[in-house]
């Protein structure tokens, strides 16, 4: 038997979406309707401090505003595809990995982390230097006494991780130099983004995973992540961001670009246009449906190039 195609639209409630987020979002759409394949909607939630409830029906809802669909997924009431309620699936994982000897209990402090941690060329992050792995039992019993709850590490291999993103080419990390040793979860007890991501894509059988290219760096993880928990690792096409004109990120707070903004001022056909002209789809931002982009679509017309929402974008809304 063939296995289904399957993408996923995995957005985190923290705020309302803006165009950045469609864009990543009809891309994601686009890439898995062209194959014949199906869409799930995963709700990344997981975080209490940033995430908020009533984001949940909204984010929904403007999907769908803009002629996105999906086949299974969050709906009102959801607890399958809600991160916030898969606690257990995260715990399972993770003591698949505790049993596998690969899972230690970190106890640095902040001001700790950052002596411990070379700052990382790649994407800014910074490479644990692994003290709290080499803490001898005795140690680490005695760390543990305290009461002071730690966080929870992963021990990455010397290995390198290889793979071919759909839109940006051969990858490859080595894990401990590159990376080093993640948190699969943090001291309050919530799960770590790389692990939830990596165990809901390999349980919910997700093969294609489109987003953001800020999120290149962390795949390596996640795919190593899967193979250890004895899931195939799905296809990734990464996404260019959009950018404001001076460079800067398209982001949340960037008020007058949420879709709340634009669904007041625009169409989903307008902002259909935009984005697919944004994305290489069609040589003008004229007014279209997702739906009618979906039989020419390739990844070669998109490319790797960052894109800049300029005046003339705003122009076609
Ligand atoms: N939830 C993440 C975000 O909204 C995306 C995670 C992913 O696609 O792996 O940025």
């Amino acid at each position: 038997m063939n296995t289904p195609i399957r993408g996923r639209f995995a957005p985190s409630p923290s705020g309302r979406m803006h165009l950045g987020n469609l864009f990543a979002a009809l891309l994601a759409w686009l890439d898995v309707r062209s194959l014949g394949g199906e869409m799930v909607l995963r709700m990344e939630d997981l975080d209490p401090d940033r995430c908020k409830p009533a984001y949940l029906p909204q984010l929904a809802e403007d999907l769908r505003w803009l002629g996105l669909d999906w086949d299974e997924g969050w709906q009102p009431g959801d607890t399958v595809y809600t991160q916030s309620h898969r606690t257990a699936v995260y715990q399972a994982a993770f003591d698949r990995l505790a049993e596998a000897g690969l899972v230690y209990p970190c106890f640095c402090t902040r001001r700790e982390l950052l002596a411990a941690s070379a700052p990382h060329a790649a994407d800014g992050a910074r490479v644990y230097d692994g003290r709290c792995r080499r803490l001898s039992p005795a140690e680490r019993a005695a760390r543990l006494a305290t009461g002071r709850k730690p966080a929870w590490r992963v021990a990455v291999p010397a290995e390198t991780v290889s793979f071919v993103d759909g839109n940006y080419g051969p990858q490859a990390q080595r894990l401990d130099t590159d990376c080093g040793d993640f948190i699969l979860r943090r001291s309050d007890g919530v799960y770590a983004y790389q692990l939830a991501v990596a165990a809901d894509d390999g349980a919910m059988g997700i093969t294609r995973v489109v987003r953001g290219w800020d999120l290149l760096s962390s795949t390596p993880r996640q795919i190593w992540l899967l193979e250890q928990l004895g899931y195939p690792a799905p296809a990734y096409c990464h996404v260019p961001l959009l950018l404001a004109p001076d460079g800067r990120r398209l982001a949340k707070r960037d008020r007058d670009l949420d879709v709340g903004c634009l669904r007041a001022n625009s169409t989903p056909e307008k902002v259909t246009g935009l984005l697919a002209y944004l994305a290489g789809l069609q040589p003008r931002p004229a007014p279209v449906r997702p739906r009618e982009l979906v039989r020419d679509f390739s990844w070669a017309q998109v490319g790797a190039r960052d894109r800049v929402v300029d005046e003339r974008a705003w122009a076609a809304l």
